[in-house]
């Protein structure tokens, strides 16, 4: 017996690091996922664990930014497995530079992962879930989205309105018994934070009172959290994780 059992969770960035994480960490709690990629050839190994998990994974290509891509993602999620009862907005990248020197490029490919597609996927589930009278949103934010950072003007931004999308669609969804949450990673071991230099890591590493790198399965365990009924009383929260990193 897991404490999802029965229920459909739809993540998206499935295919690898923190979103592949939280993937197997609900399969393995009983849910049925629905799994979110550019490419569904990519989401291969997920869809393995989760079957191997024994629940059910069905594999969906769409670009988070699209707005006709992500309807017709969920669309075909509800068709095949029935409902969305848990919603995952976990993709996200980064295109990071000093505020003079950033593209617009930059700043629109980082908004439009980052913030519209967790607006999109979040209005796609929002009418079947308030039909439903239940539902869970977790939004992946970043304690970048608390603090900011030199060098990711773009990135704040977007985790800052994630937190904000968070708290203004939990207040909206909150009377048809929806919650919508969102999960403030601190220095997580992903191909994200793998690409930043050594001395950067060391800087970071200091910053932590905890003195490690948080791992996916950290924030797995966090959004297993949000999404199950042992948070059923939040909603419009912040959950930070990142060993003692920051403090708020
Ligand atoms: P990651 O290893 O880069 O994984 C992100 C996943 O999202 C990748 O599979 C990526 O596919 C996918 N993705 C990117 N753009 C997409 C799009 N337009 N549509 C659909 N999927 C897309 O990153 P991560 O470290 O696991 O990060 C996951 C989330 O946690 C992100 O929202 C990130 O901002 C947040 N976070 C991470 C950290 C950290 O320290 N790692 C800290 C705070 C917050 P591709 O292979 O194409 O890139």
């Amino acid at each position: 017996m897991g404490i999802l059992d029965g229920k459909v969770a739809l993540v998206t960035g499935a295919a690898r690091g923190i979103g592949r994480a939280i993937a197997e960490r609900l399969a393995a709690e009983g849910a049925d996922i629905a799994l979110c990629d550019l490419k569904e050839e990519w989401l291969a190994d997920t869809a393995e664990a989760v079957a191997g998990a024994g629940r059910r994974a069905i594999r969906v290509a769409a670009d988070v930014g699209n707005a006709a891509g992500v309807q017709a993602a969920v669309d075909k999620v509800v068709q095949e497995l029935g409902r969305v009862d848990i919603l995952v907005n976990n993709a996200g990248i980064t295109r990071d530079g000093f505020l003079v020197r950033m593209s617009e490029e930059d700043w629109d490919a980082v908004l439009s992962v980052n913030l519209k597609g967790a607006f999109l996927f979040t209005r796609a589930v929002a009418r079947p879930m308030m039909k439903q009278r239940s539902g869970v949103i977790v939004n992946i934010a970043s304690i970048i989205g608390l603090i900011g950072n030199a060098g990711q003007c773009n990135y704040a931004a977007s985790k800052a309105g994630l937190i904000a999308l968070t708290k203004s669609c939990a207040k909206e969804l909150a009377g048809r018994n929806v919650r919508v949450n969102a999960v403030a990673p601190g220095f997580i071991q992903t191909k994200m934070t793998d690409v930043l230099a050594e001395d950067v890591k060391k800087k970071m590493l200091d910053a932590i009172p905890m003195n490690r790198f948080g791992t996916s399965e950290d924030i797995a365990n966090a959004v297993l959290f949000l999404a199950s009924e042992q948070s059923a009383y939040m909603t419009g929260q912040v959950l930070s994780v990142n060993g003692g990193m920051v403090m708020m």
